[in-house]
C-alpha cells in the first residue's frame, strides 16, 4: 500500500458512505469514520495522517502504545476499540481519547480510579453482545439498563454511546438484526440518559448496513488499508482472556 492507494480507498469509502446515507435520508456528516490501523505499520499510519486522517482505532493495548510512542509527533488521536484487561488500564489511559469496548463494572471502576489520578476524563462506548455468540465480548442486552445505572457513579467516564460487533456471517438479515437491536437499546437508554447518543457499529464488510440502521461511528480497516494477514480470531479470541 502506498499513499495513492490509501487515498483512492478513502475516496471510494467516502462515496460508499454517501450512498448508504442517501438510501435512508441521512447526512454523511452524521457519520464519523474511524480508520482502523491494527497490524498496519507506523509508516502507513503516517501516510493516512498526510491524507487528513486525525484519529485511528487500534484493537490491542500493546500495539496501540508502541505505535503511539513512535508517532507522538503526529497530530493524531488514538481510540481503543478492543477488549481491555484491568491490569493494563494504568498503562493505556494516557494514550487514548476514547474507549469503545467497556463491558464490565470492574473495568469501569479501575478506569475511573486511574483516570482520577491523572485528572483526565474519557469518552466511552458500552459494548453489547448483540449476536449471541459466546466468543464475542460485550454484555448481554438485558444487563445494559442496570449497567448504565451503575455507570453514574464514575465521574471520569463519559458514556457517549453503545458499540457492537455484528454476527460474523454473509447472511445480511442476521447482521442487520444485530444493528437494529443496538439501535433499539440506544433509543431505550436515551429516555433516562439523553447524553448517550452514538452508535459505534459497522466494519469493512457491513458498514453500509450499519449506516442504514443508525450507526454514527463506523470502524473500518481493510477497506482503507488492505487485507490483514492475521486472522480475526487473533482479535476476537474464542475464549476471551477475561
Ligand atoms: C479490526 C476491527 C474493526 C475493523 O475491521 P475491518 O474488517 O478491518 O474493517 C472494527 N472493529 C473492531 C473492534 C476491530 O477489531
Amino acid at each position: 500500500m502506498n499513499t495513492d492507494e490509501i487515498s483512492r480507498n478513502l475516496q471510494r469509502l467516502e462515496q460508499r458512505i454517501t450512498n448508504a446515507c442517501l438510501k435512508v435520508n441521512r447526512k454523511s456528516q452524521e457519520i464519523r469514520l474511524i480508520p482502523v490501523t491494527k497490524t498496519k505499520s507506523a509508516e502507513m499510519i503516517q501516510m493516512a495522517v498526510a491524507l487528513g486522517v486525525s484519529h485511528v482505532g487500534e484493537n490491542k493495548v500493546q500495539e496501540l502504545i508502541s505505535k503511539a510512542e513512535r508517532l507522538q509527533n503526529e497530530k493524531l488521536e488514538w481510540i481503543l476499540i478492543g477488549h481491555l484487561q484491568s491490569n493494563k488500564v494504568k498503562k493505556i489511559i494516557q494514550y487514548i481519547q476514547e474507549f469503545h469496548a467497556l463491558d464490565s463494572i470492574k473495568l469501569a471502576e479501575k478506569l475511573n480510579k486511574e483516570l482520577q489520578c491523572i485528572d483526565k476524563k474519557l469518552d466511552v462506548f458500552i459494548q453489547v453482545n448483540t449476536s449471541n455468540e459466546i466468543s464475542k465480548y460485550g454484555m448481554q442486552p438485558e444487563q445494559l439498563a442496570d449497567f448504565l445505572c451503575q455507570m453514574q457513579q464514575f465521574r471520569q467516564l463519559n458514556v457517549v454511546g453503545l458499540m457492537t460487533l455484528a454476527l460474523h456471517t454473509k447472511h445480511e438479515p442476521q447482521i442487520r438484526q444485530c444493528f437494529q437491536l443496538l439501535k433499539k437499546l440506544l433509543d431505550e437508554s436515551r429516555i433516562d440518559y439523553p447524553n448517550i447518543s452514538r452508535l459505534s457499529m459497522g466494519m469493512s464488510g457491513d458498514f453500509e448496513i450499519a449506516i442504514e440502521e443508525g450507526a454514527t461511528d463506523i470502524r473500518v480497516g481493510q477497506a482503507i488499508f488492505g487485507h490483514r494477514a492475521l486472522a480475526d480470531e487473533y482479535y476476537w479470541p474464542e475464549q476471551g482472556e477475561k
